[in-house]
């Protein structure tokens, strides 16, 4: 087999600084944080960490950048058109470089990341192509006069992002953000800060102006609740945990009552009906609960099987998970890497561990691979749960397939909405009647019927109850980082 090339193994770490107005600056403190390779828990990078000032500092540049009769508001739509697809131009240009360093920092399989390097440009495509199309309204209007309406962009807009998928989180944000003609501060999650700063300097040479785009990597209780706080920042767009998308709220109502888009997480029921082929039902609820090492918000984390085809699911599941590569994720017969961090790891165990000494049952894996010095870990299954049970309610984020027997729809539907969260659902089967009933009846922004997981940039993502509110992708972002303004004009010579 061809050795691994060393560029992707160890890419070469070129941007580390604070982006601040088209700069890389040292955090105003000097301190530094640690960006850690989480196949070798070995540290890769000192990452600038912004800190209160640094964040009004790159505030203060996106609003000189979104300024009355700057570069960039006086930009045409045609204009912002061109850099947004220069810059998905550039991604593609340096796709094998971005990949390696998402690889390397966040430990998502090199296979994948050269994938999510070609989403992100793709996302940013899609929306070049949105910033001449959101247009208002003519409205008949009482009387003489003549209405119309004008999407306008918001302003200064801060992103803060996790480190699950974190190219991808990017383009979900800065892509509508940018095609609105808003600006934008961005902070990546402290796990994962490096390819969002290459991305910058990708957005530098493609030519947008100062200010447009700034990157400040920082710890979420310092840079991101500075951003959140921030009485300069028009809206926040968040994606992450529950607990702190409610410290966002927090922040936004105690500030300047800024718009706030909240992405947070899930608890995601897959369903499996009898009718279904087995054999590709357990290789689909896998992908669904195993992609990503299961860190990901929408997986299928609860996997309910009709009770008729429940032993045999289970059974070839145990085979499968067994059969399932984990390691060095530059190598692409890896299908699983390491989690993100050590922290991350022992949550997942500590689920684990708690699950069973309350009666569920692991019958694969559970354990940490300590062959290797990373954060690596069993793709694991566990069965006989109850819907009470913890890991049955929170969300695990790890490489977790949790197997519930059920017998009828009705009762199906009822347990796949006994969350709090309301992000995704799956649901295999043939049969018409339980998929429009599935598709219908299950409370998630999100469903996939016969499939997990495949996205298409102009899809709308977010969730319901819990997971959030507004949406990415699609035109559902393009308003949720625009504003309605109406003009009523007394039409002249007439009373
Ligand atoms: P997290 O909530 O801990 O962190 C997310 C981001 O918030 C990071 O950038 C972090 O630095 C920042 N942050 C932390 N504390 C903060 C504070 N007090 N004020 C402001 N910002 C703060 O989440 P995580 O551990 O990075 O990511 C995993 C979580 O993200 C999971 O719960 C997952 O479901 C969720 N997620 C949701 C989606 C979605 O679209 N719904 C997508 C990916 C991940």
């Amino acid at each position: 087999m061809d050795a691994i090339p060393e560029a992707i193994q160890n890419p070469d770490i070129k941007y580390t600084k604070l982006f601040i107005a088209n700069e890389w600056r040292a955090s105003s403190s000097g301190s530094t944080f640690a960006s850690i390779n989480p196949s070798t828990a070995d540290k890769i990078a000192d990452i600038s960490e912004a800190k209160e000032s640094d964040v009004d500092d790159a505030v203060k540049a996106a609003k000189a950048a979104f300024s009355r009769n700057s570069e960039w508001r006086r930009m045409t739509p045609s204009e912002r058109c061109k850099l947004m697809s220069e810059v998905a131009d550039l991604i593609e240009r340096d796709a094998q470089y971005l990949a390696s360093l998402e690889t390397a920092d966040n430990g998502r399989p090199y296979s994948l990341t050269y994938g999510d390097v070609m989403t992100v440009a793709k996302n940013f495509r899609y929306y070049a192509g949105w910033t001449d199309k959101y247009h208002g309204k003519t409205i008949p209007f009482n009387g003489d006069y003549f209405c119309y309406t004008v999407h306008k962009p918001i302003g200064v807009c801060g992103a803060i992002i996790p480190w699950n998928v974190p190219m991808i989180m990017f383009s979900w944000k800065v892509a509508p953000c940018l095609a609105m003609g808003n600006v934008m501060v961005l902070k990546p999650a402290e796990q994962s800060p490096l390819t969002a700063l290459y991305l910058a300097s990708l957005f530098k040479e493609a030519g947008f102006p100062a200010g447009v785009l700034n990157v400040i990597p920082g710890y979420g209780n310092v840079a991101g609740r500075s951003l959140a706080h921030h009485d300069g920042v028009d809206k926040i767009a968040f994606t992450g945990s529950n607990t702190v998308g409610r410290l966002i709220l927090e922040a936004a109502a105690a500030s300047n009552c800024k718009r706030v888009t909240v992405e947070m997480g899930g608890k995601n029921p897959n369903i499996v009906f009898s009718d279904f082929d087995v054999d590709r039902a357990v290789k689909l609820s896998q992908t669904a609960a195993f992609g990503n090492s299961g860190q990901v918000c929408c997986s299928g984390s609860r996997n309910f099987v009709q009770d008729d085809i429940y032993e045999q699911f289970v059974r070839k599941c145990i085979e499968e998970a067994k059969k399932r590569t984990v390691g060095d994720p530059t190598d692409f017969k890896s299908a699983q890497g390491p989690m993100i961090s050590e922290q991350q790891l022992q949550r997942v165990l500590g689920f684990l561990e708690r699950a069973a000494a309350n009666g569920a049952k692991i019958v694969s894996g559970g354990n940490r691979i300590r062959d290797r010095d990373g954060y690596f870990m069993e793709p694991t299954v566990v069965t006989e749960l109850t819907d009470e049970m913890e890991i049955s309610k929170e969300e695990v984020f790890g490489p977790v397939q949790q197997i519930y027997k059920f017998k009828t729809l009705d009762e199906v539907i009822e347990r796949a909405n006994n969350t709090r969260f309301g992000l995704a659902a799956g649901v295999l089967t043939n049969d018409f009647n339980n998929v429009m009933e599935i598709a219908n009846e299950v409370n998630a922004g999100v469903v996939w019927v016969n499939c997990y997981y495949p996205m298409s940039p102009g899809m709308a993502f977010g969730g319901v109850k819990e997971s959030g509110f507004g949406r990415d992708l699609g035109e559902y972002a393009v308003q949720n980082y625009s504003d309605v303004k109406t003009v009523i004009m007394k039409v002249p010579g007439r009373h």
